[in-house]
């Protein structure tokens, strides 16, 4: 449930529209960072589309973490928000089915040579039955057909990830996570360790900046899984491109990725000058536009090279759990 959730984290349409649908491996291909910053900084929220019949309080949920995220990154992409479930095993209503799939095509094919005719099988098994698989899903999808490239934020069956005993409903923190990458792919491109991680982190801060839950609480949680890689000799800078990493690789990508990206994001805002996460959001990034995200962390950090950095995060993996945790106090906003 969770690595689905994670494995689909981000995620590009544009090669998947056509010829594609039901292979993994053309799946894998397709996600991948492009090279220019394909979204835009843009006025207001998301557009949402419901497909109806699914209980509003998911969306509702959805909705704000979206919004928490939004407020503190600013507003980028254009993007769309789809969502879709079922919370029993009954088949989607028809003309619930067909609206959904009526108003996605439109707005997939606007702008672009699609059609309706080939959009229609497409999302059908994209979203309907994926729906209708009861599996929960929650990426971000970019389709750069278009003249100016939108965002597609998709959340399916987000039910299934919802526990009466979170404090944090999990479909808030995946609406954080999801539209941190819309903030993040506004700049360039950025290793996988630090889209995934810059995500997870953004979980955890900006839940914490409400206090409503302590900045530890998840990355103490996510910490172990972090060190328990560190016996394969793997770090994160192996998994700067999930893309074209090897099997052996990817099979750890969630720890490598989520886990120790987080706690590498945690220590690169620690390890610059001010502490600032606000300085990360509005310093860093535009630096990675301007520069690529290797000169960019070198001139942030002042370091050398990249791996100057990632000799000193294993080194500061090695450190007590205490003093792991202390650099979390010591963020400033
Ligand atoms: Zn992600």
């Amino acid at each position: 449930m969770r690595m689905k959730r994670r494995s689909a984290c981000l995620l590009t349409t544009t090669l998947l529209f056509i010829g594609c649908l039901s292979c993994a491996d053309d799946e894998r291909a397709a996600r991948s960072s492009p090279k220019e910053p394909p979204f835009i900084k843009v006025e207001g929220p998301p557009t949402y589309h419901v497909l109806e019949g699914y209980d509003p309080k998911w969306q509702a949920y959805i909705l704000e973490g979206i919004e928490m995220a939004r407020a503190y990154w600013g507003s980028y992409g254009p993007t769309h928000v789809w969502i879709g479930g079922r919370e029993d095993t009954q088949p989607i209503d028809a003309a619930s089915k067909e609206a959904f799939i009526t108003e996605y095509c439109r707005w997939r094919t606007a702008g672009t040579e699609r059609t309706l005719e080939e959009c229609r099988p497409y999302v059908t098994e994209r979203f309907i039955d994926v729906v209708e698989s009861d599996q929960p899903e929650a990426y971000l999808s970019w389709v750069d057909e278009k003249p100016q490239a939108e965002a597609e934020l998709v959340f399916l069956n987000v039910h299934e990830w919802y526990h009466e005993e979170d404090r944090i409903p999990d479909p808030v923190l995946r609406g954080i996570h999801e539209y941190t990458h819309v903030f993040q792919m506004g700049f360039g491109t950025m290793p996988t360790w630090m889209m995934e991680g810059g995500a997870v982190f953004a979980e955890s801060w900006l839940i914490h900046l409400q206090g409503r839950r302590p900045l530890a609480f998840n990355l103490s949680r996510i910490m172990p899984r972090a060190k328990s890689i560190r016996d394969t000799g793997l770090t994160i800078a192996d998994m700067e491109d999930i893309d074209s990493a090897s099997e052996d690789v990817a099979k750890y990508h969630m720890q490598l990725a989520y886990d120790s990206g987080a706690w590498a994001v945690a220590y690169l805002i620690h390890r610059s000058p001010d502490r600032s996460v606000a300085r990360y959001r509005d310093v860093f990034h535009p630096m990675v536009t301007e520069l690529g995200w290797e000169e960019a962390l070198s001139r942030y950090l002042d370091i050398e090279d990249k791996q100057v950095f990632y000799a000193e995060f294993e080194r500061f993996m090695d450190l007590p759990r205490a003093e792991q945790v202390k650099i979390l106090d010591e963020l400033k906003p």
